[in-house]
């Protein structure tokens, strides 16, 4: 395995180890990875890239209607007040004090293969996706394999290169354009907002060098705590300058979760950020149209029409599961029956992100119970998706998991600028990223210890 290590160490395939305890001082560890690519229908891989246009507008334009958004979040603001409420009302206070009417997405559209090999969404992410500085390194790295003795039965020209490094920074670097042809600058800069001790470094790394050698475009990396002393606000005219430079866009690999907030300082600092000039990626009410309960509300097909025609309507919702509200509406009423009487088939979501946070099958009825009645409105029930299993290898650190079964997640990047109104300026899909879990295992988050990367070859 020591030509696969230093394989990864040598193109920057790496993470940071999993208990960092004093930054500079720690070495990064290859990431996990399989040895060979995993076959995906090649009809069901394009028909997930062609339906990312859509998705980028359905979600521009419910993120472009807070009165929606208020409808649908409002009794979930209330249950869960520390964070989806504290949220919402950064926005209420921002709201009469935006400067920038433009909104930037760098967001994925995760899925699975059903039983029957359709695609069905798992989730859809508005707010810090990650991976895709590092997936196209994957298929490079199958390649390369190929030709070694770990060379597989696929054929090389069926891979699929992702060029998702280069495709979201072209996606920052359109947000970085549109500033500056508004604002009439030149000479600025992308601020990349990361968390402290942040393990998945490299991965944001790759987008930073893509957006400078393709585009020109500086990136500065700041922590909550760094930006607070860093960033200038002009309060005449919203102007962020950090470090002496003027900022475009501010995009955020960190504030998704409550634990990304230490203090009432980086929600302040949140706020503040929300009403200077540059550009967010996400908005706030970019990242509110990202929860779960949206994705729940949106497959309802006459609140989907609501935002779009029934031709861009037909391939999103084609992907949709039966999810159901777990309130006291009459789906509601279904899916609390579902839950406690048939839970072997669903999966039980809070509105959080990042991983970790699902209750399955049958520990869902005693979860429900050991949570008071009025808090279940703030999960969604989705159905399982069941999907075929494959086998692989999966190299994690130094252990070699040989021919172990897996099952596959897929993700789609996408990009997308908008104005205030929900029209949309820039559309484009951005490849793709292809995770694994070992098929006994419920969560696939990759960056929280739980799965691993791979990449597509098509059947
Ligand atoms: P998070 O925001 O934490 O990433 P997800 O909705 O993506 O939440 O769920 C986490 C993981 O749980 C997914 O990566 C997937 O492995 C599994 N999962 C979620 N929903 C389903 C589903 N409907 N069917 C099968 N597996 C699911
Ligand atoms: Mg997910």
């Amino acid at each position: 395995m020591i030509q696969l290590h230093d394989w990864l160490l040598a193109h920057g395939l790496i993470m940071y180890p999993s208990s960092p305890s004093s930054g500079s001082s720690i070495l990064p560890a290859p990431s996990p990875v399989t040895l060979y690519p995993t076959p995906f229908p090649r009809a069901q891989f394009e028909k997930a890239i062609a339906a990312q246009p859509h998705f980028n507008t359905l979600y521009a334009r419910v993120a472009a209607d807070p009165e929606f958004l208020k409808n649908v979040m409002g009794p979930l603001m209330a249950a869960d007040p520390d964070f989806t409420g504290r949220l919402w009302s950064l926005y209420l206070e921002a709201k009469h004090e935006l400067r920038q009417k433009l909104s930037l997405g760098l967001v994925r559209s995760d899925y699975m293969l059903d039983l029957d090999a359709q695609i069905k969404q798992i989730e859809y992410n508005s707010i810090s996706v990650s991976f895709g500085g590092l997936s196209p390194k994957v298929a490079e790295l199958h390649r390369f394999l190929n030709r070694t003795e770990y060379r597989n039965k696929f054929d090389g020209s069926s891979l699929v290169a992702s060029q998702s490094a280069e495709k979201l920074a072209r996606g920052l670097y359109e947000g970085d354009l549109a500033y500056r042809r508004q604002q009439l600058k030149e000479n600025t800069a992308v601020l990349f907002v990361v968390q402290e001790n942040e393990r998945n470094v490299f991965d944001q790394r790759h987008l930073e060098y893509a957006l400078l050698s393709n585009h020109g475009v500086r990136a500065i990396r700041k922590t909550f705590k760094e930006a607070q002393q860093a960033a200038q606000i002009n309060e005449e005219t919203g102007v962020l300058v950090v470090d002496g430079l003027e900022i475009s866009v501010v995009y955020y690999r960190t504030g998704y979760a409550p634990t990304d907030y230490a203090d009432d300082a980086d929600w302040e600092l949140r706020l503040a950020l929300e009403k200077s000039l540059a550009i967010k990626c996400p908005t706030i009410l970019s990242q509110l149209s990202g929860a779960k309960k949206v994705q729940q509300i949106l497959t309802d097909k006459e609140v989907l029409a609501q935002f779009l025609d029934p031709e861009s309507s037909a391939v999103v919702s084609d992907t949709f599961v039966e999810i159901y509200p777990l309130d006291t509406s009459e789906k509601g009423q279904k899916g609390r029956k579902l839950a406690l009487e048939l839970p072997g088939k669903y999966v039980l979501k809070p509105q959080r992100e990042g991983g970790g946070n699902n209750i399955y099958k049958e520990d869902i009825p005693g979860y429900l119970r050991s949570i008071s009645e009025s808090e279940w409105e703030g999960y969604v029930l989705m159905e399982l998706i069941e999907t075929p299993r494959h086998v692989n290898t999966v190299v994690r650190h130094s252990d070699v998991h040989a021919e172990v079964e897996i099952v596959s997640e897929l993700g789609v990047f996408g990009y997308v600028l908008w104005e205030e109104n929900g029209n949309i300026l820039v559309n484009g899909a951005a490849d793709y990223l292809l995770r694994l879990k070992f098929s006994n295992s419920d969560e696939g988050g990759v960056a929280a210890g739980f799965g691993c990367l791979d990449s597509v070859y098509l059947v």
